[in-house]
């Protein structure tokens, strides 16, 4: 289940939402250079979806475990064809799972999250 909430940037005080994945049917990627969401349908990636299942992997854990440091091979090649598939940003920036979320006005990275939790699938 994905999370979208209403962030506050610490540094201009614009308000705005925050999407965090994954969802039951999308991981969310966000920029590296901008503040640019990506949502990756799971359609998109199928075959890299299935790829990572039949070895028993799990679509939904491999990221967060990839990026422990954990994982088998499978998960941590997970992050990069996702990422692949994802393809590169307008503004020449690649989508990433760690990218941190940015501020759409200041492009600045210290934000808080100032309002509810709204679940997505
Ligand atoms: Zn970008
Ligand atoms: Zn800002």
């Amino acid at each position: 289940m994905g999370t979208a909430s209403t962030a506050r940037c610490r540094d201009c005080n614009h308000d705005f939402e925050v999407a965090e994945g994954p969802g039951m049917f999308c991981h969310v990627l966000h920029c590296d250079q901008c503040y640019a969401v990506r949502f990756v349908g799971f359609e998109e990636i199928e075959a890299v979806h299935l790829a990572l299942e039949d070895t028993g992997g799990d679509p939904y854990e491999a990221p967060t475990r990839a990026h422990e440091g954990g994982g088998t091979e499978v998960e941590r090649r997970y992050d990069a064809l996702v990422e692949e598939a994802a393809g590169a940003c307008a503004c020449g920036g690649c989508f990433r799972f760690a990218a941190q979320v940015r501020c759409p006005s200041c492009r600045r990275t210290e934000i808080a999250i100032v309002g509810e939790c709204l679940l997505f699938d």
